[in-house]
């Protein structure tokens, strides 16, 4: 990470954020669920409704100028996102978010090729969403799934997961930063390794994009899977980033319109990737509001995004360890701000809803890591997360919310 160049005026960040004013049971709103989704500035906001009200049609079927106007709209998205990946627009999917760019693969890399015996590697802190679309690829085929653990830190063993990736490993998919933990994986290390023996890697950068400058290229993964609404950008957007060469010889996963070149009852010939894989109408006005976040981002810069997130986590972290009966999950060295905890006694429901009369809003439950609650021996954690929009005030009125809610629980 690269020091700041300049300072940022956070304060008038924040205020770009129209939500971030609101009053929730009286008091003022304190979002810490930014990993669950992200709040939408101002710029965003405005580019979704100019679309609609000025130039709102379908794409790449009208030769009429507001035809035209949109489709250079969602392409430009394409284009924008393509940039901010360091990756190629050609080899840059769209679709509605990580679940569906991972069930593309499953779908359309893995079930035409996996056999008996072949093995697919997972970690321990996936999402639900980098576990069950695999399930169903072994299922299908015959494959078994094998498991790479973490350490106490919450980091992946490494040597662990090293020795996993035999000869009859066919793939490797793992998160670049953890939902739950924080923890962020040497992916480029990993994927190094992967490639050394003829694994092909995946990546579910879900919460790594909106919180660090991905170079794609760089990381020398096979596929690499992102969602827009947890990068300030509207729901139901997102991409997958695969090799020309994965998509070239990958199927269609779903047939209609704009897929093809030309239909007839004989046969159909698809269209070039990335459109072979983009069937029917997309969130046209959501990529228009994706291509703005992505703006808004880069403007702000990602390494001023990062060294203002790791300042806010730092701060948290430590006002937390403060609090009495409090266990933090995850401790990684490199760790994104994202923060699971228990307190004794109390279950993270309870304490979330009496956070949530405080106006804190955290996340509780499993968030979708069911193996990983299974590791720690535990149904829930809470989880605050936090974004560069937050302030250190809003940590301090947090830790004074639990140190009170925690009393009435104890
Ligand atoms: N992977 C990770 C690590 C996530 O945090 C999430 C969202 N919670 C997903 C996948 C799924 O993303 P989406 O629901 O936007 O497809």
């Amino acid at each position: 990470m690269n020091a700041p160049a300049v300072a940022i005026d956070w304060n008038a960040v924040r205020a770009d954020f129209p939500l971030l004013t609101r009053e929730v049971h009286g008091k003022p709103l304190i979002y810490f669920d930014s990993a669950n989704t992200g709040q939408k500035p101002e710029a965003v906001i405005a580019a979704v409704d100019d679309f609609y009200r000025r130039h709102n049609a379908n794409v790449s079927r009208a030769v009429h100028a507001l035809g035209t106007e949109a489709t250079e709209a969602y392409e430009g998205a394409r284009t924008k996102l393509a940039k901010f990946l360091n990756v190629r627009a050609d080899e840059l999917v769209l679709c509605s978010g990580t679940t569906f760019a991972l069930n593309l693969v499953a779908y359309s890399w893995a079930l035409p090729r996996l056999r008996p015996g072949d093995a697919i590697v997972l970690t321990r802190m996936e999402h639900h969403a980098n576990i069950v679309p695999w399930q169903l690829v072994a299922q299908r085929t015959g494959a078994t799934i094998k498991v790479a653990e973490i350490d106490e830190l919450g980091q992946l063993d490494l040597p662990q997961l090293y020795s996993l990736l035999t000869p009859e490993v066919k793939l490797l998919a793992l998160t670049h930063v953890s939902n739950v933990l924080g923890t962020v994986n040497p992916v480029r290390e990993i994927c190094r390794e992967a490639r050394k023996r003829g694994i092909v890697s995946l990546i579910d950068g879900s919460q790594a994009a909106p919180h660090r400058a991905l170079d794609i290229a760089a990381i020398g993964c096979d596929f690499y899977a992102i969602t827009g609404h947890k990068m300030n950008g509207p729901t139901g957007t997102g991409a997958l980033w695969a090799r020309r060469e994965h998509l070239a010889q990958m199927p269609p996963f779903l047939g209609g319109g704009e897929m093809i070149k030309e239909v007839r009852f004989e046969g159909t010939v698809f269209n070039d990737a990335p459109h072979k894989f983009e069937a029917g109408t997309p969130n046209i006005a959501g990529f228009v509001g994706l291509g703005a976040a992505v703006d808004y981002l880069s403007a702000l810069g990602m390494s001023h995004i990062e060294a203002r997130e790791q300042a806010l986590l730092d701060y948290a972290t430590r006002a937390l360890s403060e609090v009495p009966g409090l266990r933090i999950f995850g401790r990684a060295p490199e760790k994104a701000a994202v923060i699971s905890f228990l307190v004794e006694g109390a279950h993270a429901h309870d304490l979330a809803t009496l956070l949530d009369l405080e106006g804190v809003a955290i996340r509780s439950g499993h968030h979708c890591a069911h193996p990983l609650m299974h590791h720690f021996g535990v149904p829930a954690t809470c989880r605050a997360s936090l974004a560069y929009y937050n302030t250190f005030d809003e940590v301090d009125a947090f830790v004074a919310a639990l140190t009170k809610v925690r009393t009435l629980l104890a």
